[in-house]
Parts: C-alpha cells; structure tokens; sequence
C-alpha cells in the first residue's frame, strides 16, 4: 500500500480548452507550492488530481490548503483492484483513526465498472469485515461518527476518510495579472487576497514616505506580501519613494485637497508601473465610506487619472468582515502593528468628501512639474521579489 493525497477542484463552467488551460496552471502552481519537499510528483486522471510524496502528509495538505483552485484534498491510502486489498484498506484506515467506539458507515463509489463488485456490496462486505476485526464500532449509515470512502478507479482503489478544505477559486495567474496597491493597513492585503482568489497574478506597489515612514513600516509590507505568496508564489514588490510628491502636494495645494490629490499621484504611479509589468488592471482595498477619500465622489475623482480598470474587491463589505477575512488569511496581525502609513501622516484636519474635479485639477497644476515627479517616482521605484512564508495560519 502506498498513499497519495487526493485534489479535488472545482470545473463548474470550464469546458473545452479552458479547463485544460485551467488545470496547466493549476498543475504548475501545486508543482510550485510543494517544490521543496520530498519526492513531489503530481499526476492528473480524470478530472482530479494526484499528488505523491514522500513528506509527512500534514506538511503536504498545510501547503495545498492555501492553493487557489482547490477545493479540498484528502490523504488517501492506494490499494490494489482486489476485495482483500480493499478490505484491509479500509480496517486500517478506521484503526488508525477512531480511537474507542463510536459509529461508521462505508461508502464506496464504483468509477471503474470492470471491478467486479457494485458500490453497495462493496460497502457491507467492508463495513462487516470492519465490524469483525473491530471492537465497539457499530454501523450507523445516516448519521455515522467516521466515514470510511473508497473510491474504486481506473487502476487503484483510494481509501480516506477526511476531507480538509482548500480556499476554491481559480488558480493564480489563470485571470491575468493586476497591480495591487499595499499599504500596511488591514484592507488591502485582503483585496489582494480575493483578487488572487479569482486567479489574478498580482505585483506589489507601496508607497513609502521616508523618513516621515519608518524602515520597519517597509517591512511591514514586506511581511503582509510574504503571507500572500504563501497563497499564491512569490510577489514581485514595488516601493515607491514618495516623500518629494507628498511635500510638494502639502507646499502647493489647499488642504482640503491633501487626500484627493496624494491618491491620484498615487495612481498614476501604479498604472505606469502596473503597465510595465503587464498588468490591466488595479487593485485596492478601498471601502465604501470609510473614510473622505473613499465617498463614490470622492473615488470617482481619484479614478479619473488612470485609463486601466480599478477594481476594489471590498467596496461592499463591511468592516468587521473584512477584519474576519483578514484573520482567517493570516494578515491581520501583521496589518494591525502599530507602524506609521504615508497616509496617516499626511492627514488634513477637514477632507474634502465630495471633491469637484475641477477644483482638484486646477489645485493639481500648482504643483510644477508633476508629471517629472510621477516620472521619477517609477524610475526610483526599489523592486524585489517577496518569497512566501511556509506554514503561517
Ligand atoms: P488599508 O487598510 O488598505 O490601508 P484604508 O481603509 O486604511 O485601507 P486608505 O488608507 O484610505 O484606506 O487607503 C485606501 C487604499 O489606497 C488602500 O486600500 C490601498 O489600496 C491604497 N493605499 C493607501 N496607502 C497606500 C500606500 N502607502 N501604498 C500603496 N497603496 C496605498
Ligand atoms: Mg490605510
């Protein structure tokens, strides 16, 4: 007997070519994901795929747990298209599991019809071998404590009784790249979270205020991205310089204007970086009404700046969802250290909420030569590649 861990994905609505582009990529990022532990081989039969690997089976299904595009996956003895095999399987797989009595069922699903036994007798000549070789163990098909699955297939038989659950959605680069726009705060980790969970690739760009800025709030970053490549590989990061703009923008304009003005530097700088990459389209964490900048008037004068697509995967949600996301995915308590933003620093007493277009452009053009500024602020960009972080919740 040998043993593999089974992957189950989703193909609702993915026929034709796309499922086969689907499952490459699938294929590669699982490849990725597993690429340092032992004697990783992943094979596909059937609209499932087959991992084998001689690492502990925990360490396995911990990494899988976090690809996009898997629904769930399961450790799965492999046995021989023999009765006895399949019998033995399966004792060894309540043995090892159910410690003490408890109830059980068995059942089996037939995929291969040449095995000469139909699902339901292979479930009560396995649940009474079970039942021999056991002690206070009952049988209870509608509400069992423990499931014995077998599933008999083309060339083996797989045995397993639990299912962990993997986070669903398409695989990672599958839906294209965006360019995400990081803070350190709570809200964009998780917008770049859900827009990898629909399959997009994403980069980096943070824009970083030294000195107003710490060092440490860099890293902050840095760490918030290394959670988000334990998802989805490693994260090409941009960091912007930004002071310069920011001190320009607080010498030139009205403050009223701070915000409005700050965002749509900002954007322009990640749609030109964003652009270089091969990215079409935008990412943020903005929010509904959490803040001046963030009123539909207030985005909608912002967006004006930029040509590409600005997708904003949290407008609806409300704030304590997006903390529970934050939390489930691991990002929260890295988001919720006490370090400085460029934004908190550069916060007028009273934003603008509904910002006239007008009125913001004609402010914008007291800052001479801006579009040197947007210019030097890409060229100076750093950028580096952030490396996932094993094993974090
Ligand atoms: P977050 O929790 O993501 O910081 P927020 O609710 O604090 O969001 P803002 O600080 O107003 O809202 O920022 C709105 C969005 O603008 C962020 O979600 C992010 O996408 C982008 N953004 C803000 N600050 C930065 C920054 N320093 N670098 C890159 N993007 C930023
Ligand atoms: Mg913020």
């Amino acid at each position: 007997m040998s043993s593999v861990i089974l992957v189950r994905y989703g193909e609702i609505g993915l026929k034709g070519k796309n499922r086969i582009y689907f499952e490459r990529v699938l294929i590669n990022n699982i490849r990725r994901s597993l690429g340092d532990l032992k004697g990783i081989e992943v094979t596909r039969e059937h609209g499932r795929l087959y991992v084998k690997h001689e690492d502990a089976p925990d360490r396995v299904i911990e990494r899988l747990q976090r690809v996009f595009g898997i629904v769930s996956v399961s450790s799965a003895r492999v046995v021989p298209l023999d009765m006895e095999a399949v019998k033995k399987g399966a004792l060894d797989e309540v043995k090892d599991n159910i410690k003490g009595g408890g109830t059980f069922k068995v059942e089996a699903k037939r995929a291969n019809k040449k095995f000469p036994y139909k699902s339901l007798e292979i479930n009560s000549i396995v649940g009474e071998h079970i039942l021999k070789n056991t002690e206070g163990l009952k049988v209870d098909v509608n509400n069992p404590l423990f499931t014995v699955k077998i599933e008999v297939r083309e060339n083996s038989a797989y045995i397993y009784s639990t299912s962990y659950p993997a986070p669903g959605g398409l695989p990672v680069g599958a839906a294209g790249k965006g360019g995400l726009m990081i803070s350190g705060g709570i809200d964009s980790p998780v917008a770049g979270w859900l827009a990898m969970k629909r399959g997009v690739e994403v980069i980096g760009i943070h824009f970083h205020s030294f000195p107003f800025t710490s060092e440490r709030s860099k890293e902050k970053v840095v760490e918030l991205c290394r959670v988000l490549a334990s998802y989805g590989g490693p994260i090409k990061l941009f960091v912007v310089p930004f002071t310069r703009i920011q001190s320009e923008i607080k010498k030139n304009c009205p403050e009223k204007f701070y915000v409005t003005i700050m965002r749509r530097m900002m954007f322009r700088i990640a749609e030109r970086i964003s652009l270089r990459e091969g990215c079409t389209v935008l990412f943020t964490g903005e929010n509904l009404g959490q803040v001046a900048s963030q009123t539909l008037e207030s985005m909608a004068v912002i967006e004006r700046v930029v040509d590409m697509p600005v997708l904003r995967p949290l407008i609806t949600m409300d704030k304590s969802e997006i903390i529970e996301k934050a939390k489930e995915i691991g990002t929260y308590d890295i988001s919720i250290q006490p370090y400085e933003d460029c934004c908190t620093i550069f916060v007028p007493k009273h934003p603008a909420t509904k910002p006239k277009l007008n009125e913001v452009e004609k402010a914008e053009e007291n800052i001479s030569g801006f579009e040197d500024l947007v210019e030097e602020a890409v060229e100076k960009a750093e950028s580096f590649y952030v490396d996932p972080k094993q094993g974090v919740p």
